[in-house]
């Protein structure tokens, strides 16, 4: 049996006659950059994010940029986020000339630790040229880093939260959605997320009406009025064909982060009944340890700890089952940011983590029989041992 890590052909053939309808309309209309398709789907996704505005971009990581441009991020500001992540979270920091500084991951969700925040901030708070502007906690794998403490951290030092919800659109804390709890909130609807269009896209939502008015205006190359430049922007701006594919998949988004939530389930109770969960793996943890509360969890990836990681990965492989490493050198020790001055050693929670995590297969169109195939084969893996 193969058992694809991501099988998006068969999410197209549920909804094929919807999407090359949406496509023609737009082709109909010839109206292919911004405008009332990509109108539609910003009031979508507010509504659905239960945040007052939503700006479509270009990307997740032009979503990010222009959201740190929209804060007057400068040279030398320094913000904190976290070293296990997808590179884009701290790349547009570097490219911003600001200075991302690393925090260590909690080990049961993989998102920031908010008590390692503090700590950080209270030793740069005795160097009195500390410029620390923002936080940009990342909802990793589909659930909400832990909010509560992060707000108050920053409301304490003065400081902006840009939400990295990239991997968690409908992904609720305490009941607030992903995306509506910071000043600024990104999603990415790269085609692997679970909304992901047919191509790059992106989306900013805010409840600030000023930070929203700059983002528009600088997805436009800054212009306001068209061709007068008070400040310099770029070109992150969303396609017409993407929000009309969106907006179809948009309807379907609920449903299918339920069916993921069903295989994770699955995949639980399996794991646990055979004994393999904390023998051989660890499974993912929708909890803080700040709160009692269930964290809702969309599992844009389902990732556990295990033992013997790549021999696993390549006994799975030859059977026919599609896994990911994500990921598997964390952003302090990428070679980009040497100047950096991080070490191995510095955050042994994300180190740890690279070195061990192992993201199965997860999308809502996975059949019983592949999920029973997975189970079984990581069950012989060990057994085999
Ligand atoms: C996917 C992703 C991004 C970037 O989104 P793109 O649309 O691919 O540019 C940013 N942050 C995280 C955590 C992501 O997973």
């Amino acid at each position: 049996m193969k058992v694809p890590f991501l099988d998006l052909k068969a999410q197209y053939f549920t909804i094929k006659e919807e999407i090359r309808l949406a496509i023609d309309e737009v082709l109909e209309s010839q109206y292919f950059i911004l405008g009332p398709k990509v109108e539609e789907l910003e009031k979508n996704i507010a509504g659905y994010s239960h945040t007052t505005y939503a700006a479509g971009v270009s990307s997740g990581t032009d979503a990010l940029l222009v959201s740190l441009m929209a804060i007057d991020i400068k040279p030398g500001d320094e913000i904190i986020t976290t070293p296990f992540t997808f590179f884009s979270t701290a790349g547009v920091i570097a490219r911003l000339k600001a200075i991302p500084v690393f925090v260590d991951i909690d080990p049961l969700t993989y998102n920031i630790d908010p008590d390692k925040i503090n700590e950080i901030i209270e030793e740069k708070n005795k160097n009195s040229n500390a410029r620390v502007r923002c936080i940009i906690p990342v909802h990793l794998f589909g659930q909400c880093a832990d909010m509560d403490p992060i707000m108050e951290i920053a409301k304490e030092h003065n400081l902006y939260v840009i939400e990295d919800a990239a991997q968690s659109i409908g992904a609720e804390y305490k009941g607030k959605k992903a995306g509506s709890m910071g000043d600024l909130g990104i999603f990415s609807f790269f085609p692997s997320k679970n909304l992901g269009g047919y191509g790059d896209g992106g989306m900013v939502v805010t409840n600030n009406q000023k930070l929203y008015e700059k983002v528009k205006i600088l997805r436009v190359h800054g212009s306001q009025p068209k061709y007068y430049h008070k400040i310099v922007g770029g070109n992150f701006r969303l396609d017409a064909l993407q929000a009309a594919v969106l907006m179809v998949k948009f309807r379907y988004l609920d449903q299918w982060s339920q069916k993921r939530r069903d295989n994770a389930e699955y995949y639980n109770k399996r794991f646990k009944d055979s004994g393999l969960e904390k023998k051989f793996i660890k499974i993912p943890e929708p909890i803080y340890k700040h709160s009692q509360d269930k964290n809702y969890h969309i599992y844009n990836q389902y990732t556990i700890r295990t033992q013997g990681r790549d021999r696993l990965r390549q006994f799975l492989k030859e059977n026919g089952i599609g896994t990911e490493v994500y990921y598997p050198l964390p952003l302090h020790l990428q070679e980009c940011f040497n100047n950096l001055d991080y070490r191995r050693d510095d955050f042994p929670v994300s180190e740890e983590a690279s070195s061990c995590v192992l993201s199965l297969p997860i999308y809502p169109e996975l059949s019983e029989e592949q999920k029973e195939y997975v189970v079984k084969k990581i069950e012989e893996f060990y057994h085999t041992q």
